[in-house]
């Protein structure tokens, strides 16, 4: 297969003024040039432990957006290598540049939508779905990843989460509920400002 060269960081810095690139999954959102879609730091945190990166291993990161998931995939050790897929070329380029910045060249970066952008593409040893999940892109990815593969999707759409109920009843594996919430100013005073509920689901397949 491919081959890679393998800079993990370019922002190592024991002193000085260089902003240093932490060693855990879960890095600041600011490492991640985005226009608002973006899977935010705690949910990234708990999705790389899901998909726990093995060495040498292929990612398919389906629904790029900022390409953070895949990113941070690749910063875990400099024999992993990911694809991710997404449907606006707007993001894919900023996917690339972000890439780019960080000093990553083990990604590739293709626009298209799922399921149909997958086709012919080498096989991975993770998936992680966070756009375009669909009936058709599990039946899809079903029908073509061999047994042992792990798959994790986040849904934020009641549909979504259905969908993974519903797969969960005939695949098994794992469903996460994040509900997290963020303190912040209320009036004079702080308060709990509560995010969206994502729903996770983890399965080996
Ligand atoms: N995990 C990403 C955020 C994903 S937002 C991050 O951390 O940055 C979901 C993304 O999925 C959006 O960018 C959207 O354009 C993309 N998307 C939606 N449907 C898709 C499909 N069928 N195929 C590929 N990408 C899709």
């Amino acid at each position: 297969g491919q081959s890679f060269a393998a800079p993990v960081c370019v922002a190592l810095e024991v002193s000085g003024e260089g902003a240093v690139l932490p060693l855990a999954s879960g890095r600041s959102d600011s490492w991640f040039a985005n226009d608002g879609q973006i899977t935010r730091r705690p949910v990234r945190a708990l999705t790389l432990s899901a998909l726990a990166p093995r060495p040498g291993e292929h990612l398919w990161d389906i629904g790029g957006g900022s390409g953070s998931i895949a990113l941070e995939w690749l910063m875990a050790h400099p024999s992993l290598t990911a694809t991710s897929f997404e449907a606006r070329e707007d993001r894919a380029a900023r996917i690339r540049e972000n890439a780019a910045t960080l000093g990553l060249d083990r990604l590739s970066v293709l626009t298209g939508r799922a399921p149909e952008v997958l086709e012919g593409q080498p096989l991975p040893q993770a998936v992680f779905i966070g756009g375009g999940l669909s009936p058709e892109l599990l039946g899809k990815l079903e029908a073509t990843l061999p047994a042992g593969t792990r798959l994790v999707a986040n849904a934020v759409t009641l549909e979504s989460e259905a969908l993974l109920a519903q797969s969960r009843a005939r695949l098994g594996g794992d469903l996460l509920r994040i509900e997290l919430a963020e303190a912040e100013a209320l009036g004079s005073r702080q308060g709990w400002a509560p995010g969206r509920p994502i729903v996770q689901w983890s399965v080996t397949l």
